[in-house]
């Protein structure tokens, strides 16, 4: 694994110039569309597809969409849209057992909040959202046809026996006693199988290609297995199923998907994709030319997970509060997190794509939504840790309005009032009784700017029989007021944010840290006994979470859910999608401005 680099510039993409290539020989340009999925025949008459290149973004509806399929999202999507063609979202279906409603909608809600779409024009344009079910007749009936030309055929050796005969790496498979039953025979067997006469596992059906295959992937790998259990879509209707590596090839041919981008986990088995649809196209079954699966490496990231079955037993054990806890990196947290579909864009785009293997520092990610944060948010003050500052030469029924502007780098944006009168809220670290080497706001005797408003000079402050300070006292020096000609007329080095006291509103506040404390979770790390195995959740970090009570300028109360800003000095806040309502805010900090991780560790 190495770490990548920062870069400013979209990286170099191998698969942009696969594309550009095809576009450039014209590969595609004779391909034809029906409107629809469905095999050669169905396209035939059609006219020419008006998109010049197909992808897709394939998602098994398994469970909730993470950081990395986000990578794949708005490649594919991106893709599509940067070269005039399509992207599909189809959802890979074809195993009986695990799909669920849930997972397709929250899928289809991520997809479409990365701001990716498959629907082409208004309604009654192209929907190109499919299921792979919705092909079971097809892979069944061209499974057929395979077992007809010689290439498939049924193998009633038990698990184990095709196991031991599959061979290794460096040993040859042996052929199956079965493998030279006659077509007929594989032709009855089939169709019973279909026809519910056998049970799970008793007959299995094979690609016949070459048992002493170097790459075992070919070596007459299952195509259709019996299992008995309902589908979600297709309910009853099968008994037998056809396996992802036989029904994925099939999925893209029959979209006339013509670049088929997936990670690189799938290398071996390309050459069995293309192994299949030669054949099926020699039947004439599907439309040349055919897709190309291309392979990028997969994206991880330090200090998440991103494997499914440890998503699931986060949740599941309640070590979160949910899929859409905002310390989860899946894209319903990215959200409550307040994260910007426009950062993961920039991210994305600045690592790239390639075929190494790398671990992305978080950073990157952090840094590429502080970027666009930096740019659409706009600007409110919000006291995380109120400690009350009294301005004792200030009337105390008077309040006077101070203006702030809502976007530095948008003053179009305009500006907004700030109440400011005798009591106001500070932060508590904004004040040293007696100060450190070096500070520069609050201590008795230093003058400071109240930011938008006046210099004050603290005279000292309260405390209560801990000891604890309570209150700073401080005046006000009536002619430095913000915008006013005498504003420059006092020098000082320090200068803090306020709200005032009679104004502000107190709301919760949630403050997130990584979720777990270690670059890499649950990995070996220098020094570890040798038959030492860690545990993931072992690297939790027990203070990821932190609520606090703030005290907000007034103007944020009426926040929108989703709505985000930038809290001045604190970075960069969301009001909760679920908790918040205009009236009743709750903020959770989506990231600060300026990495703090591993100073304040
Ligand atoms: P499973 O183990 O259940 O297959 P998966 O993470 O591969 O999990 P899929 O629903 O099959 O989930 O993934 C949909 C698409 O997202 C696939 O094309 C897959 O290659 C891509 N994808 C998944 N994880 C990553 C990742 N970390 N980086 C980039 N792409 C990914
Ligand atoms: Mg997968």
């Amino acid at each position: 694994m190495s770490n990548e680099t920062h870069s400013a510039a979209p990286a170099a993409n191998f698969i942009k110039n696969i594309i550009e290539a095809d576009l450039a020989a014209g590969k595609h340009a004779q391909r034809r569309w029906a409107g629809r999925p469905g095999p050669a025949a169905d396209h035939a008459a059609a006219p020419l597809d008006p998109a010049r290149i197909r992808t897709r973004f394939p998602p098994e509806p398994n469970g909730y969409l993470h950081f990395g399929h986000a990578k794949s999202i708005l490649l594919n999507f991106g893709l599509a849209k940067q070269y005039g063609g399509r992207c599909h979202l189809r959802f890979d279906d074809t195993n009986p057992e695990k799909e669920e409603q849930e997972y397709v909608d929250s899928i289809v809600d991520s997809v479409q909040w990365l701001g990716c779409s498959w629907q082409i024009g208004d309604k009654g344009g192209e929907n190109n959202r499919y299921y792979a079910s919705d092909y079971f007749d097809w892979m069944f009936a061209f499974a057929e046809y395979l077992i007809s030309a010689g290439h498939a055929y049924v193998d009633s050796q038990s698990a184990e026996e095709m196991r031991a005969n599959r061979g290794t790496l460096t040993q040859p498979g042996k052929d199956s006693p079965y493998r030279n039953r006659s077509v007929a025979e594989n032709q009855d067997l089939f169709q019973r199988m279909r026809a519910g006469e056998f049970a799970d596992g008793a007959h299995i059906l094979r690609a016949k290609i070459d048992m002493a295959a170097p790459n075992i992937n070919l070596r007459d790998p299952a195509i259709y297995r019996i299992r008995h259990a309902t589908h979600h879509n297709t309910g009853d209707k099968w008994c037998v199923y056809p396996m992802y590596t036989y029904a994925h090839p099939i999925e893209d041919a029959l979209e006339c998907i013509t670049h088929s981008i997936c990670t690189l986990e799938f290398e071996d088995q390309r050459p069995f994709y293309d192994w299949l649809l030669a054949r099926l196209a020699e039947g004439g079954l599907v439309q040349r030319p055919l897709p190309q699966q291309i392979e990028f490496s997969r994206l991880n990231l330090t200090y998440i997970v991103l494997s499914k079955r440890k998503l699931i037993q986060l949740v599941d054990e309640k070590h979160v509060s949910g899929w859409d806890d905002p310390r989860m990196p899946t894209l319903v947290g990215a959200r409550r997190r307040g994260y910007s579909p426009d950062g993961f864009k920039l991210f994305v785009e600045r690592i790239g794509v390639s075929k190494n293997d790398s671990l992305i520092d978080y950073v990157l990610f952090e840094d590429a939504q502080r970027e666009v944060m930096n740019e659409s948010d706009q600007r409110r003050i919000a006291v995380l840790d109120p400690l009350k500052l009294i301005i004792d030469n200030y009337p105390a029924s008077q309040f006077e309005d101070c203006q702030a502007p809502n976007h530095p780098l948008h003053p179009e944006l305009g500006e907004r009032t700030m109440p400011f009168g005798r009591e106001l809220w500070i932060e508590a670290e904004d004040f040293q009784e007696v100060p450190e080497k070096g500070f520069r706001r609050l201590f008795p005797g230093n003058k400071a700017r109240l930011r938008y408003g006046y210099v004050v000079e603290c005279t000292g402050c309260d405390k209560d029989t801990d000891g604890k300070v309570i209150a700073v006292h401080c005046t006000y020096l009536p002619e430095t007021k913000s915008g006013t000609p005498g504003a420059d007329s006092v020098k000082v080095k320090g200068n803090l944010h306020w709200v005032s006291a009679a104004h502000a509103y107190p709301a919760e506040i949630r403050l997130f840290d990584r979720l777990f404390s270690v670059p890499a979770p649950g990995a070996r790390r220098e020094g570890d006994a040798p038959d030492l195995e860690r545990d993931f959740l072992d690297d939790l970090n027990l203070a990821s979470k932190t609520i606090i009570t703030a005290q907000l300028e007034s103007s944020l109360k009426d926040a929108q859910p989703e709505q985000r800003f930038q809290f001045e000095r604190h970075g960069y806040f969301v009001a909760d999608r679920i908790d918040s309502q205009p009236g009743r805010p709750v903020f959770n900090r989506t990231v600060t401005l300026k990495d703090s991780w591993g100073k304040e560790n």
